[in-house]
């Protein structure tokens, strides 16, 4: 993922906006608001007239000579932003992290398809071990009971799901792309175009240990320009990171192993280190937005390439450009472009968004490119 997207982006509608600040290592995003309606900021108003904030959502801004609404399902779609920006700054503030993760406890026994379960609430009460909450919380993951510990605990994991994204949507494209996924013993997967978002989620790789009973060694190597500075020194050793896994994975020997590689992605398959994967992933790559002599290459390598591709994007106008890219080198998909059941529930504000109060989710839309 690029590195400004998988942080709580929070910005004013509209382009022009907008301005990156740095806050401690942190980017965030500060704004000028301007009116809802007729886009006029403060600084446009007539003498010394005030913008007023929505006072529901307090994310939308009308002149006084506007009206002082915008729709209520907009409004309350913008009040969860609010709700979900307020959980993460308490998180940081307490723990020091920007993320939770939340996902099954113990390696299962027996194997089901995440494709039969029809979202997340299904995956967290039915095939993961969050049972006890099917009564105490809605589809949306919306807790409904009293107890103010077992709230947090929800709204900890309806926020995960914005880091775990990451490993159920891999896991729906292993069982699309790889029939035999379920019997498997090991699984070779890079993660390109790898950053902060994809490092953050690092833990939550023991999903796959747990959802996939026959597994036992998981490779994962994380590929690309971002690749964090720290673990540079592997990139010249290859020596693998070996991530903790629970106790009951460590006593039957599974194992994950991480190695990373600083560099694109077309360069790395030429190394010596390169081994013919399983799947290769890039989240919310943004190729035909921005970046895109950067990463050309490379979906011009994966248009062709030995192995299925999983790509996700969070806006339809970049899924277009990623299919009129992929149309001119003759790319196959093993999946359409289609909605993403594995989307992160916890929606951010579009930053420089086409229309006001534009919602993003991660990996909201998501596709497969066939193999060569
Ligand atoms: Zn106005
Ligand atoms: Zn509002
Ligand atoms: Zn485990």
């Amino acid at each position: 993922m690029r590195s400004t997207v998988g942080l709580r982006e929070l910005a004013g509608p509209g382009p022009g906006s907008l301005r990156l600040i740095n806050d401690g290592g942190q980017t965030g995003i500060s704004y000028e608001p301007y009116c809802y309606h007729c886009y006029r900021r403060e600084s446009q108003l007539e003498d010394g007239a005030k913008l007023n904030a929505c006072q529901y959502c307090f994310l939308t801004s009308f002149c006084p000579s506007c009206q002082q609404t915008h729709p209520s399902a907009e409004c309350a779609t913008l009040q969860d932003i609010a709700a979900d920006d307020k959980i993460i700054v308490d998180l940081r503030r307490r723990t020091g992290k920007s993320s939770t993760i939340s996902f099954t406890k113990f390696p299962r026994k027996q194997h089901f398809l995440l494709s039969s379960a029809k979202d997340w609430y299904d995956y967290y009460t039915r095939l993961s071990d969050m049972g006890g909450f099917r009564s105490k919380m809605n589809r949306d993951l919306k807790y409904l009971a009293n107890d103010p510990k077992e709230r947090e605990f929800v709204e900890y994991m309806r926020c995960g799901t914005n880091t775990t994204t990451i490993q159920l949507t891999l896991i729906a494209a292993l069982e699309a792309a790889i029939p035999n996924v379920s019997t498997r013993g090991s699984i070779n997967l890079h993660i390109i175009g790898a950053a902060g978002a994809e490092f953050a989620s690092v833990p939550a790789f023991e999903e796959l240990l747990h959802f996939l009973p026959s597994l036992t060694a998981l490779r994962l190597s994380f590929v690309g320009l971002n690749v964090l500075e720290d673990l540079k020194h592997d990139t010249e050793t290859q020596n693998p990171h070996t991530l903790q896994c629970c106790t009951t994975c460590t006593k039957m020997g599974r194992t994950i192993s991480i190695t990373t590689w600083r560099g694109p992605y077309h360069a790395y398959v030429d190394t010596e280190f390169y081994k013919t994967p399983d799947l290769a992933a890039a989240f919310h790559s943004g190729f035909s937005v921005d970046e895109q002599a950067d990463w050309y290459p490379t979906i011009k390598y994966l248009a062709h390439a030995p192995h299925p591709t999983l790509l996700t994007a969070a806006r339809y106008f970049e899924i277009q450009g990623h299919m009129g890219v992929w149309k001119n080198l003759g790319a196959e998909f093993v999946k359409n472009a289609e909605l993403n059941k594995w989307k992160g529930m916890s929606p951010s504000l579009a930053v420089c968004g086409d229309k006001p109060n534009e919602v993003v989710y991660q990996n909201y839309w998501w596709y497969i490119v066939k193999q060569r």
